[in-house]
C-alpha cells in the first residue's frame, strides 16, 4: 500500500523502520557510533544517525513536515533564535511558555535582537507589529494559560510582510494540530513531553516543509552540536509510536476532570480547550482535533494550591507534563511565570492514562 493512502494513525506505526529484509529487525536498533566508515553520505556522529533518521522519518510523517530533533525543545528553539541576523525584530505573545521567553530577553539583553510583545488574540494588534520583523512567535495553545491563537490569520499576515512564522504546537502535539497546513513555516515542540510521552528523556524538534530551511536547520545543529543522544532517540521513538492512543486516553480523563472541577466549590477558574466558556472556543472548533491532555485551574487561594501540590497521592507534585503519569505543578512558583502575569494560585495538571475516577478522588481530597 502507497504510504500516501494511509491515515496518520497508522503512518505512525509505518514509518521510520528498517527495509523488509528477511530476519532484518523490525525496529529501527539504537545505532551508537560517533564515526562512520569513509565512503558514504554519514561520516561523523554529529551527522546524524540511524535511528535518528527513524525517528524524524516517523514524526515528519505525521507533522506532514520534514523534522529536525534536537537535543531538547530549548536547543531547538536556539537553532531558529540564533539563525537571525544581529538586529532583527521578534514579534511574541505578551505570554507563553516562560523559558522561551527568557532565551528571547537573554538576545535582548547582548543587544543581539530586539523584541516586540503583543496580544496574540488581537489580530490587528499583531499585523501592526509585523513591518521588518524577521519572526512571528506562537504557541497554540500557550502554556499554561491555554490560549490559541488564529493561526490561518497570523500567518497569513506574517507572510504579506515577509515574517517568518514559529509555532510551539507541544501542547497541542501533532495529532491536535498541524501548523504548517494552516500557514506556519516552522513547528517547534519539546518532544520530552507528549511525543516521547514517557518523563524519561530531554528532547526537541523542528519541523518546516521548505527543503531549503531544513537543509539549514540540519547544518546548524551539526555546527552547533545540538543532536541528541541515540539512547534517547530510541525511547522517543518507541514513545511516539503510542501518541494517538495515549493522548486519546489524555484527553478523555482531562475533559472530565475539567468539567469537575469547574463545578468545585473551592475552584475559582478551570482553563481548558474543551470547556464551552473557553475564550477561544470557536478557534479551538476550527483548528485542533482535539481538546488535549492539559488543564490548568485556580484554586481560591495560592495557600489551598500549594496544599493541593503537597496532599496528592496518586498525581505527582512535579513539573513537565506530557507523560503517562498525572503531573502537576503551582506555576507561580516560577519568578518568570507571575512577570507574564500567570495567576499566583494556578495550578497546571498535565493528565496522564490514569483511572479518571482515581484521579478524581485524588483531587477532590487534595482541595477538601
Ligand atoms: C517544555 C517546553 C519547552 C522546552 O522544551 P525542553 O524539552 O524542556 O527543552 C518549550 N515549549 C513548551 C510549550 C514546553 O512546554
Amino acid at each position: 500500500m502507497h504510504p500516501d493512502s494511509l491515515r496518520r494513525e497508522s503512518l505512525l506505526i509505518a514509518t521510520g523502520r528498517p527495509d523488509r529484509t528477511p530476519a532484518g529487525p523490525v525496529n529501527q536498533p539504537v545505532q551508537l557510533s560517533s564515526t562512520f566508515h569513509a565512503g558514504g553520505e554519514r561520516v561523523y556522529g554529529r551527522d546524524g544517525n540511524a535511528t535518528l533518521a527513524a525517528f524524524e522519518a516517523a514524526l515528519g510523517a505525521v507533522e506532514g513536515g520534514l523534522v529536525t530533533a534536537f537535543s531538547s525543545g530549548m536547543a531547538a528553539s536556539t537553532a531558529l533564535v540564533e539563525a537571525l541576523p544581529v538586529g532583527s525584530v521578534v514579534v511574541l505573545p505578551s505570554t507563553f511558555y516562560n523559558f522561551n521567553r527568557t532565551l528571547l530577553d537573554a538576545q535582548v539583553e547582548l543587544g543581539r535582537l530586539s523584541l516586540r510583545t503583543v496580544d496574540v488574540t488581537d489580530v490587528d494588534a499583531v499585523a501592526e507589529a509585523l513591518p521588518g520583523a524577521a519572526l512571528l512567535w506562537l504557541e497554540l495553545p500557550t502554556n499554561p494559560m491555554l490560549v490559541v491563537p488564529d493561526l490561518p490569520a497570523l500567518a497569513a499576515a506574517a507572510r504579506r510582510h515577509g515574517v517568518r512564522t514559529v509555532v510551539d504546537a507541544t501542547l497541542a502535539t501533532p495529532f491536535g494540530i498541524r501548523p504548517l497546513e494552516h500557514g506556519a513555516d516552522v513547528v517547534l515542540h519539546s518532544a520530552t513531553k507528549w511525543i516521547a510521552g514517557h518523563s524519561d528523556l530531554v528532547m526537541g524538534t523542528l519541523a518546516t516543509a521548505d527543503e531549503a530551511l531544513d537543509t539549514e536547520l540540519k547544518a546548524r545543529r551539526n555546527l552547533t552540536g545540538g543532536l541528541p543522544g541515540a539512547l534517547e532517540t530510541f525511547l522517543a521513538l518507541r514513545g511516539l509510536r503510542t501518541l494517538s492512543v495515549r493522548l486519546e486516553r489524555a484527553c478523555g480523563n482531562a475533559a472530565e476532570l475539567a468539567r469537575r472541577l469547574d463545578a468545585h466549590p473551592a475552584v475559582h477558574r478551570v482553563h481548558y480547550l474543551g470547556l464551552p466558556g473557553h475564550p477561544q472556543a470557536d478557534l479551538v472548533a476550527k483548528l485542533l482535533d482535539n481538546t488535549g491532555g492539559l488543564l490548568s485551574f485556580e484554586p481560591d487561594s495560592v495557600q489551598r494550591a500549594d496544599q493541593v501540590c503537597a496532599r496528592v497521592r496518586l498525581i505527582t507534585h512535579a513539573t513537565s507534563l506530557g507523560g503517562v503519569e498525572s503531573l502537576l505543578e503551582r506555576r507561580g512558583r516560577y519568578p518568570g511565570e507571575l512577570r507574564q502575569q500567570t495567576p499566583a494560585a494556578l495550578l497546571r495538571l498535565s493528565v496522564g492514562l490514569e483511572h479518571v475516577e482515581d484521579l478524581w478522588a485524588d483531587l477532590e481530597q487534595a482541595l477538601s
